[in-house]
């Protein structure tokens, strides 16, 4: 029996990078995965074919996680394609670096409602089935920023801490439903977005990591598939830091 056979699992951001990973590794444990992306279209019908290559049932949503209605017409529609949710995996999430000098007001909004905003819009819509159900697994994507803050990213660090206080919050209210509700860290996970950075002040990053080597999308998609899984069903209210040790 496979990791996550039969299981519904949403999964916000799924068109590339670490959203994608996660999908892919799900669909290995045998989940099916209804995933969402803002505006890659071809990218999400290419994954959907990806996915179902694997035997399981997968469809892609264009939605946008920030907007509240939105949200809940997702999970609206999830229900009605796939019966159930069991697994929410709030992965969508932006930047808008800059130094809060230069910090635009717009700036600040587009992060806390792409980062903040749409883990509270999609856990709220994902209560309801997971309450009739009493069960559910729910994973929000912080990341060790949010945990230790970072010069150039107080919008995003703010949203990524504000993640951590939700999820612990949740994980106290619906604890007794057999909701549990988890975050993870990431550290620095090499996508095709750090792909673009310049190769000499990558290699130094890796450098300073104990592990010295940058996170892979497989890497969080791993300790992800064990938070969705009943392997970590004595696991709620935690932040599991995916950092290759940077963070210690
Ligand atoms: P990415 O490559 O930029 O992918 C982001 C994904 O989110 C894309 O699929 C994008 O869809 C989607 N998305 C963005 N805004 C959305 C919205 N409003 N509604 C629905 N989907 C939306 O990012 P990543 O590097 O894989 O990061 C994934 C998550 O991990 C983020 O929350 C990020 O903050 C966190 N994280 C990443 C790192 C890292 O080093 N990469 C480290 C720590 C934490 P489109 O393709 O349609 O735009």
């Amino acid at each position: 029996m496979k990791l996550l056979e039969n299981k519904v699992a949403i999964i916000t951001g799924a068109s590339r990078g670490i959203g994608r990973g996660i999908a892919l590794k799900f669909a290995q444990e045998g989940a099916n995965i209804a995933f969402t992306y803002l505006s890659s279209v071809e990218k999400g019908l290419a994954l959907q074919k990806e996915l179902e290559s694997y035997g399981i049932k997968a469809k892609g949503y264009q939605s946008d996680a920030a907007d509240f209605k939105a949200a809940d017409d997702l999970v609206t529609a999830v229900v009605a394609e796939f019966g159930t949710v069991d697994i929410l995996v709030n992965n969508a999430g932006i930047t808008r670096d800059t130094l809060l000098m230069r910090m635009s007001e717009q700036q600040w909004d587009e992060v806390m409602n792409a980062n903040l905003k749409s883990v509270f819009n999609l856990t709220k819509a994902v209560q309801k089935p997971m309450l009739k159900q009493r069960k559910g697994s729910i994973i929000n994507m912080s990341s060790v920023v949010g945990v230790k803050g970072n010069p150039g990213q107080a919008n995003y660090a703010a949203s990524k801490a504000g993640i951590i206080g939700f999820t612990k919050s949740v994980a106290l209210e619906l604890g007794s439903r057999n909701i549990r509700s988890n975050a993870i860290a990431p550290g620095f996970i090499e996508t095709e977005m750090t792909g673009a950075l310049d190769e000499k002040t990558v290699q130094g990053w890796r450098d300073a990591i104990p592990l010295k080597r940058g996170g892979t999308a497989e890497d969080v998609a791993n300790v992800t598939a064990f938070l969705a899984s009943d392997n970590s069903a004595y696991v709620t209210g935690q932040v599991i830091n995916v950092c290759g040790g940077m963070l210690t």
